[in-house]
């Protein structure tokens, strides 16, 4: 049985396109606009020679009344199955109620957790990053999953806490 690695994260910030970063081609589904209806998809993935299994996380009715509790929802059930989490973050919006809301459900799961601190296009942009550190899950990796930057220092990272 690989290894499991979920990514977790409030809508938009960017999940999708790292699962098919990390995959190497377009498989799972990115949206410009939050709400499509999308449950937990899992896809076999290798780095360094290490294969395991990442989950990635969508599956919300746009309800903005019921979103915060819906997005953490979603992702608790794909952390309870996970070795370690990828919790997704759009540098560039930095910290919202509901990453808050993603960060209290992890905070009671005792998993890794590394920090991707995505949207980070430009070497400009990594101070953006920094302001991650108020997560509490350490060091935040400055990544751009649409261009590929920084990924590969993240995924080193992940390695070592799976
Ligand atoms: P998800 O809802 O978290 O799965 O987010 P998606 O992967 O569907 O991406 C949402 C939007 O953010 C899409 O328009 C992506 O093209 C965009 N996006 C994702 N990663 C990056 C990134 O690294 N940089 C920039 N500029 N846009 C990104
Ligand atoms: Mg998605």
């Amino acid at each position: 049985q690989d290894p499991v690695v979920a990514i977790v994260g409030r809508p938009n910030v960017g999940k999708s396109t790292l699962v098919n970063r990390i995959l190497g081609r377009r498989e799972a589904v990115v949206e410009d606009t939050p709400g499509v209806t999308r449950d937990r998809v899992s896809y076999p993935a290798t780095w360094n020679g290490v294969n395991f299994t990442l989950v990635d996380t969508g599956g919300w009715e746009h309800d903005a009344r019921g979103i915060h509790a819906r997005v953490a929802g979603q992702a608790e059930v794909a952390v309870d199955v996970a070795d370690a989490v990828l919790l997704v973050v759009d540098a560039t919006v930095g910290i919202t109620a509901t990453d808050e809301a993603v960060v209290r459900m992890l905070r009671g799961k005792g998993k890794p957790v590394v920090v991707v601190a995505n949207k980070v296009d430009d070497i400009q942009n990594e101070a953006d990053a920094a302001q991650l550190w108020g997560l509490g899950f350490g060091e935040p990796y400055p990544v751009s999953a649409l261009h590929g930057r920084g990924t590969a220092d993240m995924l080193d990272a992940m390695m070592e806490v799976l």
